[in-house]
């Protein structure tokens, strides 16, 4: 395949540049793993940056959200995470290399000179496009404040082959002369992004298509300041299963919400976010392996894409499956709250074969567990209830003979015993495993029967269908013909 064949190209550095103002969420997260597997794919490297000049909204948890998040999900970032806030005298310093070139100008407008033009677009229905009239003026008063601006292009067009858009093109005329840095001398985010891009030698910008209008404005800095422009490619954003941009509207938009509430292994929402929005023929499951193997921007859809849940949830069952049950057992003992020296942990352990292919999350897998922990009597579900009823304690009776006298507790021995036991009363294996399911259970629903059996153990069992079963004696007295 073409992907597999193409050139590498190991100067490919990629960068994943969140603010620190909220969580990871699944977009954020989606771009991070694209620049990653364009980097890996390359034999680049990918960098991290937090974006977080803005001091007032970036927070310390949300930094290390994002980096645990991004640890989580196995997105390894190469070197030393940088901060943009270390960097204003650097940013500070570009500005002034503009002004000195010519690019940039002290503009010294009045909030209310900036409120006047702001009134005047709005009446015009305009946007608000501030061409400064200090854009070619100098001030002799050295104490007065001003910002610096970027003396935009006036004229002409600006064109960009994004790499998911296609080739994208904006009248000039339609830029602004935007704000380079605020009064207090600090960046803004415009001129902060393009700065580090460059001086961390990032190729290839991979972000939101949120962002395509911004690179319109990046672009006159980058030309400026004579640096190699990079590629760029925005990519679509996710939106909600109704078609609306993805919001806390729709459920879980924080990354640390599908682990911790939704119990999603990182594996299969590593996959799931690789699948929305990119795609390499009909493939649903690829390994990180495989990803990195495949992946090109080419793949990367222009629509944008939908969240759907079950589908994350079907791609969890499967890794669910396929993961070791030592590990499962860990995050499932972790969510049950038991201590890493809990003598649990083994049975629960043991129980992984038997509840991984039903489970579709950590919480399934915790909740199948609960069974082997209820103390007697246990709590029916009401559900569950109809099916201890009628023959039901009879028949539970028999079982609790039969098993009784069953030498070697494993569970070829045990289905054996119950298989008898049905024969005997004529009835379906069901009809006995299911009374049977419940009185060890406690529900409609468990782990294969015989299983349960082997994990609970003798006594716990015996002791379990006794509970529900017929006086022994009486069942048997009745039943002393069939002896
Ligand atoms: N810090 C920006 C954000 O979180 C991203 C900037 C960029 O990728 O260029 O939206």
């Amino acid at each position: 395949m073409s992907a597999t064949t193409e050139t590498r190209d190991p100067g490919v550095v990629t960068r994943f540049a969140p603010s620190p103002t909220g969580f990871l969420h699944l977009g954020g997260a989606r771009t991070a793993l694209f620049n990653l597997l364009y980097a890996r794919h390359h034999g680049g490297k990918f960098l991290l940056r937090i974006e977080d000049t803005d001091r007032a909204r970036s927070t310390q948890p949300a930094i290390d959200a994002i980096l645990s998040g991004m640890r989580w999900l196995g997105l390894d970032w190469d070197g030393e995470e940088v901060f943009q806030s270390t960097r204003a005298a650097r940013h500070a310093e570009v500005a002034e290399a503009m002004i000195a070139a010519g690019a940039a100008y002290r503009c010294y407008m009045t909030a209310e000179e900036i409120d006047a033009m702001r009134a005047e677009a709005q009446a015009n229905k305009q946007p608000l496009r501030i061409r400064s009239p200090w854009r070619d003026r100098q001030n002799n008063d050295p104490s007065a404040s001003f910002v610096v601006r970027l003396k935009a292009p006036t004229e002409g067009a600006t064109t960009i082959e994004d790499r998911v858009q296609g080739s994208v093109t904006v009248q000039n005329a339609e830029l602004d002369d935007l704000v380079l840095l605020r009064s207090d001398g600090t960046p803004t985010y415009m001129l902060a992004v393009v700065v580090d891009d460059h001086d961390m030698g990032v190729t290839h910008i991979i972000r939101g298509d949120d962002h395509l209008n911004n690179a319109f404005r990046q672009l006159p800095i980058i030309k400026a300041m004579g640096w190699r422009e990079p590629v760029y490619a925005h990519i679509p954003l996710i939106h909600g299963s109704d078609g609306a941009k993805l919001s806390k509207r729709h459920g879980a938009v924080g990354i640390e919400a599908y682990r911790d509430e939704l119990g999603i292994l990182p594996e299969a929402l590593d996959n799931y976010l690789l699948r929305l929005g990119w795609g390499y023929g009909d493939n649903e499951i690829i390994s990180r392996e495989q990803a990195i193997e495949w992946f090109d921007l080419s793949g990367v859809g222009k629509s944008p894409s939908r969240f759907d849940l079950k589908k994350l949830e079907n791609l969890n069952g499967h890794y669910i499956r396929s993961a070791d049950d030592a590990r499962l057992a860990d995050l499932v003992a972790a969510k049950l709250g038991l201590n890493a020296d809990d003598s649990r942990r083994a049975l629960i352990a043991a129980a992984m074969p038997a509840l991984k292919p039903r489970a579709a999350n950590l919480n399934e897998l915790a909740d199948g567990t609960g069974f082997l922990f209820v103390a007697r009597p246990l709590p029916i579900a009401a559900d569950a209830e109809a099916l201890l009823s009628g023959e039901a304690p009879a028949t539970l009776a028999k079982v609790h003979a039969a098993l009784d006298a069953v030498g070697q507790w494993d569970t070829e021995a045990l289905e054996e015993a119950v298989r008898q036991v049905a024969e005997a009363q004529g009835l379906k294996l069901g009809q006995v495993a299911q009374p049977l399911r419940a009185a060890l259970t406690g529900r409609r629903t468990s782990p294969g029967i015989f299983d349960v059996l082997a994990l609970l153990g003798r006594d716990e069992s015996l002791a379990r269908i006794a509970d529900h079963a017929a006086d022994q004696t009486a069942a048997q007295g009745k039943d002393e013909n069939n002896d």
